[in-house]
């Protein structure tokens, strides 16, 4: 079998105690039978029946029973008192992986970190670049009905990866455009049954012109219409305000609620010039790893194809709605401290991964074209 792995994903360590937006609060926690049965034979370690702060679900799970959000099994100090008392092989299954997550294509497994973790998030904010290394064991390669499908995907991805990290010196924003472009082709290529992987990778090689993004570039800056990027940023939150959200997230969106309904253009203007240049300057490489991080572990999709478009897009309507939220913490206080810029955004991911209903909604909404055209919302995000 052939893994191709994230650098994080060897890297990572999870912060216990020390994380701002703890996994084990707020979601949840699926347990296996056998770790029931654990739990019902250390009850007296645990000073809690099993029964207590488990229960069943159907067939062979069961699942934690949250104390008002917590997982009652967490201290004070959210450290978790299976591991301390009794050790992480205790762990049920979801708890010992996550954020560890894995795909497999074939005889290919993709492993990357969930973004609803805040330490990945911190991760992606202190590298320079994100790498991938390809490794191989003895395990036989299954058969897959789609690998050249796959592989074509993988090529285009490839592509894309190398649009947003070879050039840096561009904006984000033409970066993604051209990206997008380049998905537009391989789908097109697609649709006509043609997977010729020389054939898009010549595509591919023709966008990655520095001259032609520099041109790009000049083009799209002349485009941003402030009134339509203030519409989109409006929007975003008020939509996420539909749900239930959780914890710290929900102030911060009812914040952003309450910001762009009240602010006017002048002030507006001026927070998203601050905050372009005290806050979104010193993430600049971190937006460039998000997005590839990103197009690494969500834009694949096998076998529907067209659907890599829109889950683009999707990606972009995530970005977008937490810089609008970040926006309206920055202006409450003339700053954003990395704790709180870590705690919306791993917190929106939460909310989309845990909300079925949340990304469905957000999907239909992009679908239909509710909120604004995949080129538009590439060119409106604040970077
Ligand atoms: S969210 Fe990540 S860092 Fe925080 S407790 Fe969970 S695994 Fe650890």
């Amino acid at each position: 079998m052939r893994y191709l792995t994230v650098d994080l994903f060897e890297d990572f360590q999870c912060i216990a105690g020390a994380c701002p937006n703890s996994c084990c609060i707020g979601w949840k926690i699926p347990v296996e039978k056998n770790i029931f049965k654990e739990m019902q034979r250390h009850e007296e370690e645990l000073g809690i029946s099993a029964a207590g702060w488990l229960k069943k679900e159907d067939g062979e799970y069961y699942s934690v029973i949250l104390d008002g959000q917590r997982c009652p099994m967490l201290t004070r100090e959210n450290l978790c008192q299976v591991v301390l008392r009794l050790g992480p092989e205790y762990l049920s299954r979801t708890c010992s992986l996550f954020p560890r997550s894995f795909n497999q294509y074939g005889g290919v497994v993709e492993r990357y970190l969930s973004a609803s973790c805040p330490e990945v998030i911190s991760m992606l904010m202190d590298k320079d670049v994100i790498e991938f290394s390809v490794s191989e064991d003895l395990e036989p390669e299954p058969e897959y009905a789609h690998m050249q499908l796959y592989q074509f995907e993988s090529a285009v991805r490839a592509g894309l990866v190398s649009m947003l990290q070879e050039f840096p010196q561009i904006a984000l924003n033409a970066r993604l455009f051209a990206s997008f472009m380049i998905l537009q082709k391989a789908v097109g290529m697609y649709q006509e049954h043609r997977l010729d992987i020389p054939a898009i990778q010549l595509e591919i090689a023709a966008c990655l012109d520095e001259r032609n993004l520099y041109a790009l570039e000049e083009k799209l800056n002349g485009s941003v219409d402030e009134n339509a990027r203030f519409r989109l940023l409006s929007q975003l939150p008020a939509l996420a305000n539909e749900f239930a959200l959780t914890g710290r997230f929900e102030g911060q969106v009812q914040r952003a609620v309450r910001y762009f309904a009240e602010v006017d253009r002048a002030r507006y203007l001026s927070d998203v010039e601050a905050f372009k240049k005290s806050c979104c300057l010193p993430y600049h490489a971190f937006y460039s790893n998000y997005w590839v991080y990103r197009i690494f572990a969500d834009t694949l999709s096998i076998p529907d194809y067209e659907k890599s478009k829109e889950k683009m897009i999707y990606i972009g309507m995530k970005f977008a709605m937490f810089q609008s939220i970040a926006l309206a913490g920055f202006a409450e206080h003339g700053r954003l401290d990395r704790t709180e810029y870590l705690s919306i955004i791993s917190s929106l991911s939460r909310e989309t991964e845990n909300n079925a209903y949340f990304r469905h909604l957000l999907a239909a909404r992009i679908r239909d074209n509710h909120l604004v055209s995949a080129a538009g919302l590439l060119l409106l995000i604040v970077t």
